[in-house]
């Protein structure tokens, strides 16, 4: 989801690359979650989410989409959602003491968090958000470690291509008058990048550039 503000009003004013060290370690943010309420459809889910949340909960994704997830229309698009409920807009995940119940699988965007990316024509630095998380005593960490994904250099290229295959798709899909083709857009990247099972004796990255690189053919991008 873009946001259109400015760099300053949102965070320190720098730029950060993984080796970075930035403050945003809440140390086990002790007993606040409250960057798990609510988020409102915020929590988007990219096809590693998608792997990481199937494969750690032993469903598959359309059981999720029955309940844990919801599905929203981001910039032309339509993805999946973390879904928050109750009074209190708790995501569905958060267990009764306030703590993540799938954290070794938890989304990207909940690995990154308090950061946030920041995305140029040809790749993306990281930010930190100033005004999201209320821990006042963070400490210093490698922006490597706090998103606590391994190959990172392999990650972020993988974050990219797909940003920057949703970015296009969304120009067809904003440009096109034709109603049918932008739905068939929206069914194509779910079927795809979410609802096609992903194996777990197979590398994610290898399987999602397979899909990745049908999809570009398919829709004259590659
Ligand atoms: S708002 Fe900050 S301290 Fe609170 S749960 Fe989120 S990251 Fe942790
Ligand atoms: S998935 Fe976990 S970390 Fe992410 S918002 Fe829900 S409870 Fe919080």
């Amino acid at each position: 989801m873009r946001r259109e503000v400015s760099l300053e009003e949102i965070s320190d004013g720098k730029l950060y690359r993984s080796n970075d060290l930035v403050k945003a370690d809440c140390r086990g943010c002790e007993g606040c979650h409250a960057c798990c309420t609510g988020m409102g459809q915020s929590i988007l889910l990219d096809p590693m989410d998608a792997a990481r949340l199937t494969a750690g909960l032993a469903v598959d994704f359309d059981t999720l989409l029955g309940g844990k997830l919801e599905l929203n229309v981001v910039d032309g698009i339509v993805l999946p959602n973390v879904r928050m409920e109750g009074e209190g807009e708790r995501c569905v995940f958060l267990d009764r003491d306030g703590r993540c119940s799938i954290h070794p699988y938890r989304p990207g965007l909940c690995r990154l968090f308090p950061l946030g990316r920041y995305y140029e024509e040809d790749g993306f630095s990281y930010f930190l958000q100033i005004h999201e998380c209320p821990k006042k005593d963070r400490t210093k960490v490698k922006v490597k470690k706090w998103i606590d994904t391994p190959q990172t250099a392999q990650y972020e290229n993988y974050i990219c291509r797909w940003h920057f295959f949703l970015k296009a798709l969304e120009e067809i899909a904003g440009n096109s008058q034709d109603e049918e083709l932008v739905r068939n857009i929206s069914l194509y990247v779910l079927k795809t990048f979410y609802r096609t099972p992903y194996h777990q004796m197979e590398d994610f990255y290898s399987q999602f550039e397979r899909r990745l690189h049908g999809a570009e053919k398919l829709f004259g991008l590659a």
